[in-house]
């Protein structure tokens, strides 16, 4: 940590270098000793670093200072709301799920717990509104949200964003991609007293850092370790695998006590159910959380995972970005994502804060072309659990071998794999992030979200 600022040179006043040393944090993270200056001194700002480095408080501390230095943000006469919020709101978080947007929430509040003046709420879908209404009445400085809900309580005259002065786009390669810019578009027209913005992500493909350009004036780009995403400390494996031959080699896995806290990934929500499903026929206790689940039962199921009354938890790309829970020993992908760089949010909920993890990988023939994809992104070769795995060789021997190098296809796989990889290649944000469906035009993807995945939060 030498050559990086300690927190008091940061120039972060007394009540918020109290509860960074009530949160126990010694020095700075380098995310953090590059933003929070610029942050402070009004700048645009994009930050790319690694998953679980420390980027929530990169932006909330130093939003927490310029809001208690600048105490402006009373109510404006002239509002037209439905109701007459004591105070304006200033700040807009925008986060791409509810558990991240919950999580951003708490850090803001633990934080900014000695300086009460600033006040902070979480509004998201899946509940009721009527909560989230009445901490809106009582005026709030920071609003942290998901797109739907948020256009949602505008259209009803319950927030007004013409006083915001912050905007912070977290997760932001996802809040531009196909899934929800229409919905940050139309945010964007009820703004318009901006003064700065900033965008934060692990990853930052170049289309979206093209389309980021529009929503930005001047930036100041702070990129820790940018070409390689992945911390160093998490031990990345792939098994080779049949599809048929999944279910029992995850059984295999977890029933090692080794795996203390393991969260396990699928594409489908329906996946999902059925892995949890038949871990528990063959007694091992697993929770999913997935889109289908309502809101209480998934926060229900983060909460029992946090607090350790639950080992495994299966989950669906929900839980892939953002999520801070410490200690998962494993993350398993019982599938691969679609889109490489989901690979790399994954893993990243395994060594949080600078401690080690185990991510596995399960590759089947036709998700070959989709593990080279993900090689090429994170620039390394993922071993070879057959070269490594001790425990699992003799169920490994048992099963059908799989050659990364040159891989056995039939003819129908050949031409699945090859047309979502040409599709992939004339654009690849025409994904429903949702189910992970390709489409051939935007048109028809645009439709398909419309049709199939009307709430997007
Ligand atoms: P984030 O990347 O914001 O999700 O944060 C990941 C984890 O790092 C959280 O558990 C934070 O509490 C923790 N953290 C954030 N900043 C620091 C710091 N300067 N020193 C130690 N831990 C930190």
């Amino acid at each position: 940590m030498s050559n990086q600022a300690a927190f008091h040179n940061l120039g972060l006043n007394a009540h918020l270098q109290r509860a960074i040393h009530e949160a126990g944090y010694v020095d700075p993270t380098p995310i953090q000793s590059q933003t929070i200056p610029p942050i402070l001194e009004g700048r645009d700002l994009v930050g790319c670093a690694q998953t679980g480095t420390g980027k929530t408080a990169a932006f909330a501390l130093p939003i927490l200072q310029l809001l208690s230095t600048n105490s402006k943000g009373k109510y404006h006469p002239k509002s037209k709301l439905n109701s007459r919020p004591k105070k304006n709101i200033r700040v807009l978080v925008l986060s791409p799920t509810r558990e991240l947007a919950i999580q951003i929430g708490d850090f803001f509040s633990k934080y900014g717990q000695f300086n009460t003046k600033v006040t902070n709420t979480v509004i998201f879908g899946g509940v009721s509104q009527n909560k989230q209404v009445t901490t809106l009445k009582s005026g709030v400085d920071i609003l942290i949200a998901t797109p739907g809900r948020l256009l949602d309580l505008i259209g009803q005259g319950f927030i007004s964003l013409r006083h915001i002065e912050i905007l912070v786009f977290d997760e932001a390669d996802r809040m531009l991609d196909m899934g929800f810019i229409h919905d940050v578009r139309r945010i964007m027209k009820n703004i318009s007293s901006l003064h700065q913005t900033m965008l934060f992500s692990a990853t930052m493909p170049k289309e979206i850092v093209k389309l980021a350009k529009d929503f930005l004036n001047n930036p100041v780009n702070v990129s820790v370790t940018p070409n390689q995403p992945t911390v160093e400390k998490i031990g990345q494996t792939v098994y080779f695998v049949a599809k048929n031959e999944k279910q029992s080699l995850l059984l295999s896995i977890v029933k090692n006590p080794k795996v203390s806290r393991a969260l396990v990934f699928s594409r489908t929500k329906h996946g999902a159910n059925k892995i949890v499903k038949k871990l528990m026929q063959a007694g091992v206790e697993a929770e999913p959380i997935h889109g289908n689940k309502s809101q209480n039962a998934r926060q229900k199921a983060l909460k029992n995972f946090r607090d350790g009354n639950t080992r495994i938890l299966v989950a669906t790309d929900i839980a892939a970005r953002g999520i801070d829970v410490l200690n998962i020993s494993h993350v398993i992908q019982f599938d691969l994502p679609n889109v490489s760089e989901t690979y790399v949010h994954r893993i990243g909920r395994t060594g949080r804060a600078g401690a080690g993890g185990i991510a596995i990988t399960f590759c089947d023939f036709e998700e070959l072309p989709l593990l080279r994809d993900i090689e090429k992104l994170i620039q390394m070769k993922i071993s070879d659990a057959r070269n490594s795995s001790k425990g699992n060789k003799k169920l490994l021997h048992s099963m059908p071998q799989i050659n990364r190098s040159k891989p056995v296809k039939s003819e129908k796989m050949m031409n699945q794999s090859s047309r979502k990889n040409q599709l992939k290649k004339v654009n690849p944000s025409l994904e429903c992030r949702q189910c992970s469906r390709l489409f051939g035009s935007q048109m028809a993807m645009l439709q398909h979200i419309k049709a199939k995945h009307n709430s997007v939060s």
